[in-house]
């Protein structure tokens, strides 16, 4: 909990590419030193946006018939938007559910603000399941509505509670279509946005976004390594990623993950234990816009010469642990036999299906990738909001996660895989 707390006191704002990312690589730096691991940087090229400061971060007025239906929704602009016209823009909305009610809207949808208002499924037991299928609105919803002539969207925030906060996130514009300005809304908003509309169809929105894309940056992959006594040459990555959204800092996402990553070695330098192969911690800087860092990684010269084990990424919150999720199915039968000592520090379970967004390229080169399994139920709650926040992660399931790392971590070190 310590390295998470100094690192969100130090860098709180940490967009890929942001002055306050390369404070937030500084403080990883002087951590891993601080530990005792031989720590360096890696570059790679990153997208670079920025909130505008006139909006703290968007707005938008739903503007019903009578003065008295005027409603202030609490919104902010999705990550790589565009922004509308300095002055705003205003347009009549329309509500759409799914990508087929959006086509059923036909013409309506052209010069209008597409308002998608899908719920994340709480039938769903797996919140990331649940994330993934509706995310396809905060992602692709503005390509899907520019393709019919719509000026805008607003997309309900992802989430399985009620809240008033905008949840952030990224949304990729398809190339051949018009670029339209995207913004979050919160649910409790996009509840009464729905309302109003079911009761004044046609009603108007303004909205104004004056974020802005800048020319794509280079950031740091941060480093750092403890060098293995008997085959040195064979390494065990942990993984997180140092970027976090600019509305929060990011404590759960992914601040808990790289504080993880780091403990465990603390843990194991502590304990006087001496790794055969070499552990090495990565920190990726460019998850949020889409995990590019990882694909650079992968891809990178410096991985010619290397022989890289396993790569674990823990991108799911500081919550309770409960299982390994893994990338190969051979490494499945050979790490089973691990599941009694991972069972005594809490882990549940381990199986075959996992990994992560910055580790997955390393997949293709024949590298065990895994997941980092936490309770999910509660993630949402905070995940890309003003949420986010330390007093938000439990000192104690955090650091319970940075002991099944770092069990795992020695496993794979001592025994290979
Ligand atoms: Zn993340």
């Amino acid at each position: 909990m310590a390295i998470l707390t100094r690192l969100l006191e130090r860098a709180p704002q940490r967009l890929p590419g942001s002055p306050g990312y390369e404070e937030a690589a500084r403080a990883c730096l002087d951590e891993m030193r601080g530990i005792g691991l031989r720590a360096w940087t890696e570059s790679a090229a990153v997208s670079r946006w920025v909130r505008g400061a006139g909006e703290s971060a968007a707005s938008a007025v739903f503007l019903g018939r009578r003065a008295a239906d005027r409603l202030v929704l609490r919104a902010a602009a999705l990550g790589l938007s565009e922004p509308t016209p300095a002055a705003g823009l205003e347009a009549p909305v329309v509500e759409a559910r799914s990508f087929e009610e959006l086509a059923s809207l036909g013409d309506r949808v052209r010069g209008a603000i597409v308002f998608f208002n899908h719920p994340m499924d709480r039938t769903r037991l797996d919140t990331f399941s649940a994330y993934g299928e509706a995310a396809a609105f905060r992602t692709r919803g503005a390509s899907e509505a520019a393709r019919l002539g719509a000026v805008a969207v607003l997309v309900r925030s992802l989430t399985l509670r009620l809240d008033e906060a905008p949840h952030a996130g990224v949304v990729t514009y398809d190339p051949a279509l018009p670029r339209i300005p995207a913004a979050a809304v919160a649910t409790l908003d996009a509840e009464a946005l729905s309302a109003r509309l079911a009761a004044a169809p046609g009603s108007r929105v303004r909205l104004r976004l004056d974020c802005r894309n800048e020319p794509p940056g280079e950031a740091p992959i941060v480093v750092g390594q403890w060098d293995g006594t008997e085959r040195p040459e064979e390494v065990i990555i942990l993984a997180g990623h140092l970027d976090a959204w600019d509305l929060s800092p990011g404590a759960h996402d992914d601040g808990a993950g790289c504080a993880q990553a780091m403990e465990a070695m603390r843990i194991l330098k502590a304990l006087g234990l001496r790794p055969k192969r070499s552990l090495r911690v990565v920190l990726f800087p460019d998850e949020e816009y889409g995990a590019g860092a990882g694909k650079i990684y992968a891809a990178s010269p410096r991985r010619r010469g290397e022989k890289i084990l396993a790569a674990m990424e823990s991108d799911r919150g500081g919550f309770l642990p409960l299982g390994f999720g893994l990338g190969s199915d051979a490494a499945f039968d050979r790490l089973k036999v691990w599941e009694p000592v991972l069972r005594a520090c809490g882990i549940q379970w381990v199986r075959p299906g996992g990994g992560g967004s910055d580790v997955g390229p390393l997949a293709e080169q024949g590298v065990v990738t895994m997941g980092f399994i936490p309770d999910n139920q509660r993630y949402f709650d905070h995940h890309h909001s003003a949420l986010d926040v330390l007093a938000a992660v439990h000192p104690r399931e955090l650091e319970l996660g940075a002991i099944v790392e770092a069990v795992m971590a020695y496993v794979l070190a001592q025994e290979g895989i």
